[in-house]
C-alpha cells in the first residue's frame, strides 16, 4: 500500500479531489504543486495511516518507516539539504489536516529537524545569522514542546519574559544571541525537567514524535466537540503534511501572510489579508502582532500607516496576484491562502476554499453566476442552508441610542447584546441558564469552541481578521469583533476595562460585529432585509426544487412571516396553541372540569367564536394556499389548572365548588400525559370538542367566501392515529359538521380530512389509514419518540452520553433518524400510495426545517415539508440542493 504521496517541484502524485485520503490541506498542496505554483516540497501521510493507526492500537504499517525515509529523502534532494546533515540541515513543518478543516487538533510544528548542531548549520546557510538560527531553534522547541511533549506553554512564555525583564526590552527581536542562547537551554532544561527527558535532538525521533502527536489530536477532547458540533464522523481520520520549511523571519525582506481572494465578512471582489514581516506562519493566525494590510487600496481605506505588501513588496506583491487570481479560477471559488517570502521569493503554503459568513457566502455565489464563473445550480449548491440563519440575524437599529465604549475589526457580522463572560465554560454554564452572554476574551484558542458557541457574540481584545476568534465565529454565524485594542481585561478580578470605564462580569453590552463597535448595555436591533443576492439566490433556489414548503404557524403574526419569508401554506397549525390565548384558557378550563356533556358544550358555545375568528384571519393571511389544521392534540392535562388561584377562578365562572374543581383536576392528571388522553383519542371521548373545531373551521370557510369572495379549502389533519377506525369515526362527525355548516350557509364547501403518521403502527398500516385519510402528514416529532420510546421533554438527560459513545451520530429529535424512524416513513409513504395514488404527503415535524432530513423527504418524494416561519428560507434552499 502507499501510504505516503509526494508534492513539489511542479508536480505531485495526488490531485485536488483526493481529500478523502489527503485530507484538504495535503490534496490542495498537490494540486497548487500540479498547477505549477511555488509550492515548498513535501509529502503527505494518508488518512488510511491515521485509520490503521487506532485500528492497530496506535501502530503504523509497517512499511510506513521507509515511505517516510524515501519521501524525506526526495525532499532533501529537490531543496538540496539533507535531515540532520549538520553542515546543510533540511529543516520542515508537520501540520495535520483532515478531509474539513478543523481547529482543535494539532497545528503545526515548525523548523523540525532543529537540533544543537544543525541549528550552526541554518546559521551558515542563513549566510551567518545565528540570530535568526537560534530564533527558530528556541520557537521549535517551544511548539514541540507544547503540542508533541505536552510541556505547558506557558512555562516557555514565562522562560521568555523574564530573560527579557533582566535584559529591560520588551520586544522579542531586541534580544541578543547570547540572550537567544540562554532562552535555548532554559528551554531544554524545562522541558527535561518536565518530562524527564531531555529534548529529542534525533532529527527522525523529532519527527515520529511529531506525526504521532498529530494522529493522537484527531481524538483529543476539542477535535471531537468540534465534530460534535460540525457532525464529521470520527472515522474519516487526519492526514499529516510533512513539508520543507521556508523562511518568513530571515529579515525584512522576508514575510509570511494570509489573505483571501475575496472579502471573507462582505464577500466584495477586492484582494483581502494581512501579512507580518519578518515572521513565522503562526504569528498572523494567533493574533500576537497586529499585522498589516495586503494591498494600497485597503490600507487607505483603514487609514492604517503601515505600508502594505503591495508597496512594500511590490513585485512580490504582484507575483501573489498571478497566484491568487489563478487559483480562484481553477477552483472557482473563493480561496483562503497562506504564503511566506523567503528573502523576496514568494512560497504558497495553503490554499483552500475559504470560510465566510453567509452574507459573503451568498454575494460571491450570486456575483460568480454573473461573471459566468459557476452556473446557478451551483450558486445554490454554494450556500449551506443552515447559514441562512446568519442573514435572518438582527442588526442594530440606526435610531437607537448607542454608548460606544470601544472599536475592533468587524470580525463577523450581526449584533448582539448580552452579559459579560470571560471564559468559555461561563458562557456555556450560563447560557444553559438562559443568558444571552458575550464571551470577551484577550483573544480565543480552540479550547474555547464551546464558549464561543453558547455565546450570542464574541469580543477580543487582541487579533486581526484572520486570528482564531474571527475565523470561528464567522464559521458558527456568531457576531464578532476583534482587537478592540483600547480594552484591557482582567481575568482575575472578572473585569474589563476601557479608557477608564470599567464593565464587570455580567454587565450588559452589545457588540455589533458588521462595524466592528462595542456599546453599553443593550442596543435596539431590527430584523434584516430580505431583498438583494438574498433574493435572487431563493428564485433560483424555487426553481430547482421539487418539493413545496410549507410553515408550521398559528398565529396572525407567525402566518405573515412565514408568507414573507416565502412559506407556501401551512402545514401545522396546532390548534391548541390557541386555546392558551388570553381570557380564553378559562372557558378551556371550564370545558376540561365539566363532567358531564352539557357543561362541556356550553364552555365550547363560548370558544366557537374565537376560534372561528383565529380562522378567519389565518384563512385571509394564506389567501389561495392550503392550510393544514390539526384538531386538539395536547393531553387535556395541560391545560389543567394548578394553583389555588386558578381553581378558583374556574369554580367562580362555573358557580362551583372548588373543592370539587380540584378533585376532579386531579383526576384528570395524567402520569404519562404525553402517552396519554391526548390526540385523537380526546375527539373520540368528547366529540363535541372536534365538533365544536370543525364548526369553527367550515364557519370561517364560510364567512371568508361570502366576505371576501374567496375559496378556502382546508385540510383538516387528525393527531395521532393508530387505526383507520379512528379516523372513520371522526371523519364521518366531521363530514356531519360539515354538511350542517354548508346547508345553513348555502354554500358548497371543499376540504380534505387526513391525519398525521406519529406512531409505528400507523405508519405499518397506512395501506388501509389511506382509505379513509386523503393526506398524511409525518409528524416525525412523535414518530421519533414512539419508534425509539425515547420522551421528547426527558431526553437531554442522556443524550449527550449517547452522542459522546456514539449510539446516536445527532440527536435524532433534530435530524431525522433516516434508518428506522425513515424506514418507517418510507413504509408508510410506499403504502399509503398504492391505496391511493395521488395521497399528499407531508411533513410537520421539527424535522422539515433540518437541511439533512429535508434531503431525505427528497429521496422519500414527499409533496411538501412545513417548518417554522423562520427556517422557510433554509427549506426553500436544502429543499432545491435535494432536488439538484
Ligand atoms: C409531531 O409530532 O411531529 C408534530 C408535528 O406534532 P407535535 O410536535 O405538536 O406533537
Ligand atoms: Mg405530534
Amino acid at each position: 500500500t502507499k501510504w505516503v504521496l509526494s508534492f513539489g517541484d511542479g508536480s505531485a502524485e495526488g490531485r485536488a479531489d483526493m481529500k478523502n485520503l489527503l485530507g484538504g490541506k495535503g490534496a490542495n498542496l498537490a494540486e497548487m504543486s500540479n498547477l505549477g505554483l511555488p509550492v515548498p516540497p513535501g509529502f503527505t501521510i494518508t488518512t488510511e495511516v491515521c485509520t490503521y493507526y487506532y485500528d492497530h492500537d496506535h501502530s503504523y504499517p509497517p512499511e510506513l518507516n521507509d515511505q517516510v525515509r524515501a519521501a524525506v529523502a526526495r525532499v532533501g534532494e529537490l531543496v538540496g539539504a539533507g535531515f540532520g546533515d549538520a553542515a546543510n540541515p533540511l529543516l520542515v513543518s508537520v501540520r495535520s489536516g483532515a478531509r474539513a478543516s478543523m481547529p482543535g487538533m494539532m497545528d503545526t510544528v515548525l523548523n523540525l529537524g532543529l537540533n544543537d548542531e544543525t541549528v550552526e548549520g541554518l546559521a551558515n546557510s542563513a549566510g551567518g545569522d545565528r540570530r535568526f538560527a537560534l530564533d527558530s531553534y528556541r520557537r521549535f522547541i517551544q511548539m514541540y514542546g507544547d503540542v508533541v511533549l505536552r510541556v505547558d506553554h506557558a512555562a516557555f512564555e514565562d522562560i521568555l519574559e523574564g530573560v527579557k525583564d533582566t535584559r529591560g526590552v520588551s520586544l522579542d527581536n531586541e534580544l541578543s544571541v547570547e540572550d537567544l542562547e540562554q532562552i535555548v537551554s532554559l528551554f531544554k532544561e524545562e522541558v527535561e525537567r518536565e518530562t524527564g527527558q531531555p529534548f529529542p535532538q534525533d532529527p527522525e525521533a523529532q519527527l515520529w514524535g511529531a506525526i504521532g502527536a498529530v494522529f493522537s489530536s484527531w481524538m483529543n477532547d476539542r477535535a471531537r466537540t468540534y465534530r460534535r458540533l460540525h457532525d464529521i464522523p470520527a472515522s474519516w481520520g487526519t492526514a499529516v503534511n510533512v513539508q520543507a520549511m521556508v523562511f518568513g523571519n530571515m529579515g525584512e525582506t522576508s514575510a509570511t501572510g494570509v489573505a483571501f481572494t475575496r472579502d471573507p465578512s462582505t464577500g466584495e471582489k477586492v484582494f483581502f489579508g494581512e501579512y507580518l514581516i519578518n515572521a513565522q506562519g503562526e504569528d498572523v493566525v494567533a493574533g500576537i502582532r497586529t499585522p498589516q494590510l495586503l494591498t494600497k487600496a485597503s490600507r487607505e481605506r483603514s487609514g492604517e500607516d503601515k505600508p502594505s505588501l503591495e508597496e512594500a513588496m511590490p513585485a512580490v506583491f504582484a507575483e501573489l496576484e498571478r497566484v491568487y487570481q489563478a487559483l480562484e479560477t481553477h477552483y472557482r471559488d473563493m480561496q483562503d491562502i497562506e504564503f511566506t517570502v523567503q528573502r523576496g521569493k514568494l512560497w504558497m503554503l495553503q490554499t483552500r476554499s475559504g470560510k465566510r459568513t453567509s452574507r459573503a457566502a451568498l454575494k460571491i455565489a450570486v456575483d460568480m453566476v454573473d461573471e459566468g464563473l459557476i452556473t446557478e445550480a451551483e450558486a445554490i449548491l454554494r450556500v449551506e442552508p443552515s447559514s441562512l440563519d446568519q442573514l435572518l440575524h438582527p442588526t442594530l437599529d440606526p435610531e437607537a441610542v448607542r454608548d460606544v465604549i470601544a472599536r475592533g475589526l468587524p470580525a463577523s457580522p450581526g449584533a448582539a447584546s448580552g452579559k459579560i463572560v470571560f471564559t468559555a465554560d461561563d458562557a456555556e454554564r450560563l447560557a444553559k441558564l438562559g443568558d444571552k452572554v458575550i464571551l470577551v476574551r484577550e483573544e480565543t484558542s480552540p479550547e474555547d469552541i464551546h464558549g464561543m458557541h453558547a455565546a450570542e457574540g464574541i469580543l477580543t481584545s487582541r487579533g486581526g481578521m484572520t486570528s482564531h476568534a474571527a475565523v470561528v465565529a464567522r464559521g458558527m454565524g456568531r457576531p464578532c469583533v476583534s482587537g478592540a485594542g483600547h480594552i484591557r481585561i482582567d481575568y482575575r478580578k472578572g473585569e474589563m476595562s476601557v479608557l477608564g470605564r470599567v464593565f464587570n462580569a455580567g454587565d450588559v453590552i452589545t457588540i455589533d460585529g458588521a462595524a466592528g463597535e462595542v456599546m453599553a448595555g443593550a442596543v435596539a436591533t431590527i430584523q434584516p432585509e430580505l431583498s438583494g443576492d438574498f433574493g435572487r439566490l431563493m428564485v433560483w433556489a424555487d426553481g430547482h426544487r421539487r418539493m413545496k414548503v410549507r410553515a408550521n404557524a398559528e398565529t396572525p403574526a407567525d402566518a405573515r412571516t412565514a408568507r414573507e419569508f416565502g412559506a407556501e401554506g401551512i402545514g401545522l397549525c396546532r390548534t391548541e396553541h390557541m386555546f392558551f390565548e388570553d381570557d380564553r384558557i378559562l372557558a378551556v378550563r371550564e370545558m376540561i372540569l365539566s363532567d358531564r356533556e352539557k357543561g362541556r358544550r356550553a364552555a365550547l358555545e363560548k370558544i366557537l367564536p374565537m376560534q372561528r375568528q383565529d380562522f378567519v384571519e389565518l384563512f385571509g393571511i394564506m389567501t389561495g394556499l392550503p392550510v393544514t389544521i390539526r384538531l386538539l392534540d395536547p393531553p387535556l392535562h395541560e391545560f389543567l389548572p394548578k394553583s389555588d388561584e386558578d381553581i378558583q377562578a374556574v369554580a367562580d365562572v362555573m358557580d362551583a365548588d372548588p373543592e370539587h374543581m380540584r378533585r376532579r383536576a386531579s383526576e384528570l392528571h395524567e402520569f404519562n400525559p404525553m402517552l396519554g388522553h391526548r390526540g385523537c383519542r380526546l375527539g373520540i371521548s368528547y366529540p363535541e370538542i372536534y365538533e365544536m373545531q370543525a364548526r369553527a373551521i367550515f364557519e370561517a370557510v364560510a364567512e371568508v367566501k361570502r366576505d371576501a369572495g374567496e375559496t378556502v379549502t382546508p385540510e383538516i389533519m387528525i393527531p395521532l392515529a393508530a387505526t383507520r377506525r379512528e379516523i372513520d369515526i371522526l371523519k364521518a362527525l366531521i363530514d356531519r359538521v360539515a354538511a350542517e355548516v354548508a346547508q345553513a350557509s348555502g354554500l358548497e364547501l371543499h376540504y380534505l380530512v387526513g391525519t398525521m403518521i406519529e406512531l409505528p403502527r400507523a405508519a405499518l398500516r397506512a395501506g388501509e389509514i389511506a382509505e379513509s385519510a386523503a393526506f398524511f402528514s409525518f409528524g416525525t416529532n412523535d414518530l421519533t419518540q414512539t419508534t425509539f420510546g425515547i420522551s421528547r421533554d426527558d431526553s437531554a438527560s442522556f443524550l449527550d452520553d449517547y452522542i459522546e459513545q456514539g449510539v446516536f451520530e445527532k440527536d435524532p429529535f433534530v435530524s431525522l433518524d433516516r434508518d428506522g424512524v425513515g424506514e418507517l416513513v418510507q413504509i408508510a409513504a410506499e403504502r399509503g400510495r398504492k391505496t391511493r395514488p395521488d395521497i399528499k404527503l407531508g411533513i410537520c415535524g421539527e424535522h422539515g426545517g433540518d437541511p439533512s432530513s429535508i434531503a431525505f423527504c427528497e429521496e422519500v418524494g414527499l409533496d411538501y415539508v412545513s417548518c417554522s416561519p423562520f427556517r422557510v428560507p433554509i427549506a426553500r434552499l436544502a429543499a432545491a440542493q435535494a432536488a439538484i
